[in-house]
């Protein structure tokens, strides 16, 4: 199916493509260009009754199908997202404004890549788990919930959803997902590949809307027995109430991050620099894993800094569907207000701009698109807002620190806990400070580098204790169900 010239998106419900019902529609621009990229379907209540009906009434087939048959659906899905890589790049390069190479390289692949561990690990996982005492015998036994919700963000829009949806379906249980309604448009095209997939009407239904409408109903409904959400802590504390209000077990909220990154004397400085600046502005700093926080070791740090400064600069801006682009658009023309105002709070605070610190302007096809300049700030404390605060665009702070116990410290000062880096060929001290950080994924001496068989997931503000990937996530969409017999 093609994009083009299909403007107006639809909802898949049981397996068909349809209007809401109540036939409103929000906008959804191309963030590079500023121009309208798609109307998204507005959905509303009656919508997700169908939605949530449609998952019901095919939870039994797709339970049925045992993790064997629900594993070959998965990988038919995945290989159709190859076959179909370079359009499903095309549209998320326009959704997002992430570069082509980022979304070639990364994030589309992931999409099949996450179906197809999932379906991998539905085998493993869905068994029964026999044991013995010498008094009794029986089984455990992981049993899905029937229908659940996934809630996902804009910033890396196929990679998070079907992040959310694979470990749901592998497990037994229908879905209904609601993406970003800022960057509709790789779920969308993945809507149309089911059928061609072969899989059955109704278990994975997608309503498109706003958070504040459909997402907050998905929440809301009695029959949706779980919901993974990831996105803002603010937002994860919305989801959260919604849940403990309903009496739904307490959904899995992947959240904030504002990861440190440190780096010793004895790194490898190259590496360092290069690894350093893509954690900091990988996808414009919109990833939730991106180091905003650079602590260098003192005696490293005026020509650690300055390395930083000339690669910040040489990335090349430009359109992000120009496979020699390095550096593309941010998600929106607000959300360039907000970084502003950050960049303008971080020279309140005392902080000076090393590079950036301005949006950059583009001509021709562009010229109407929403840029910021990879940007570098020192002199500011580890208190300071700039340094507390999500910005979650190319913004980073540099600053020296004395000691292995100091960086500890400061790495530690935030109320989130989502990932860091450390760059140090001493691995002894590298492990000791990754042991002593209060994150979810510390690295070392690389940044984002995923196992997908490892758990996923932050601590403090920016999780709620599960995790993500396999098998864990799995667990998550299952009851425990433990059956004893006495041994005869
Ligand atoms: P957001 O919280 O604004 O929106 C995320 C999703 O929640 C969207 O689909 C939105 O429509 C929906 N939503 C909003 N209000 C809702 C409500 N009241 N009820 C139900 N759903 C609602 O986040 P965003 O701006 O799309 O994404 C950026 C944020 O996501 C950043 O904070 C980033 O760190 C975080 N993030 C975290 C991870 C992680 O794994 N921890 C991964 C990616 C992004």
């Amino acid at each position: 199916m093609s994009l083009v010239g299909v403007r107006t998106l639809e909802n898949l419900i049981g397996g068909d493509l349809l209007p809401p019902a109540g036939g409103d529609y929000l906008e959804c621009l191309n963030p590079a260009t500023g121009e309208l990229l798609a109307r998204v379907p507005e959905s509303g209540a009656e919508d997700l009754e169908r939605a949530v009906a449609a998952a019901q009434k095919a939870a039994p087939e797709w339970k049925a199908l045992g993790p064997e048959g629900r594993g070959k659906l998965l990988h038919a899905l995945a290989d159709l997202l190859d076959d179909n890589q370079d359009e499903f790049v095309e549209a998320e390069v326009d959704d997002n404004g992430m570069t082509r190479r980022f979304a070639a390289g990364m994030e589309v692949p992931r999409g099949a890549a996450n179906l197809r561990s999932f379906a991998q690990a539905a085998h493993d996982f869905c068994g029964r788990r026999p044991f013995e005492a010498p008094h009794a015998r029986g089984y455990v036994l992981h049993q899905s919930v029937d229908v659940v919700g996934t809630i996902s963000p804009w910033n890396l829009p196929l990679l998070s959803l079907t992040w959310k949806i694979a470990p749901a379906l592998a497990a037994g249980s229908c879905v209904v997902a609601k993406p970003s309604e800022v960057t509709p448009l790789t779920a969308y095209l993945l809507s149309a590949l089911l059928e061609e997939a072969g899989w059955p009407p109704g278990v994975l239904n997608i309503v498109h809307g706003s958070g504040a409408g459909i997402g907050s109903l998905l929440c809301e409904h009695p029959a949706v027995e779980r919901i993974s959400f990831t996105g803002s802590t603010a937002t994860g504390k919305l989801i959260g109430e919604a849940c403990a209000r309903n009496f739904k077990r307490p959904p899995m909220l992947e959240m904030g991050g504002k990861n440190p990154t440190i780096v010793f004397a004895d790194a490898d400085f190259d590496k360092a620099v290069e690894g350093v600046a893509k954690a900091a502005f990988a996808n414009q700093g919109q990833v939730c894993l991106c180091g905003s926080r650079i602590y260098i070791e003192e005696s490293l740090y005026e020509r650690f800094r300055d390395a930083l400064v000339e690669r910040a600069n040489g990335l090349k801006i430009g359109d992000p569907q120009d496979l020699k682009t390095a550096h593309g658009a941010s998600i929106s023309s607000e959300h360039l207000k907000k970084i502003e105002s950050y960049v303008a709070l971080a020279k309140e605070e005392g902080g000076t701009i090393l590079c950036g610190g301005e949006r950059a302007q583009l001509a021709g096809r562009c010229d109407g698109g929403s840029f910021y300049k990879p940007t570098l700030v020192e002199g500011l404390p580890v208190t300071a807002r700039t340094n507390q605060e999500e910005i979650f665009g190319p913004v980073a702070t540099v600053a020296p620190f004395r000691s292995e116990s100091q960086a500890v410290e400061w790495a530690n000062n935030s109320c989130y806990g989502l990932s860091a880096s450390i760059w140090s060929e001493d691995l002894d001290k590298a492990t000791r400070v990754a042991d002593a950080l209060e994150t979810g994924m510390p690295w070392i001496n690389c940044w984002n580098l995923r196992v997908l068989e490892t758990p996923f997931g932050g601590f403090k503000n920016s999780g709620n204790g599960h995790r993500e990937g396999v098998p864990d996530a799995m667990e998550f969409f299952t009851e425990k169900k433990t059956v004893i017999m006495p041994v005869s």
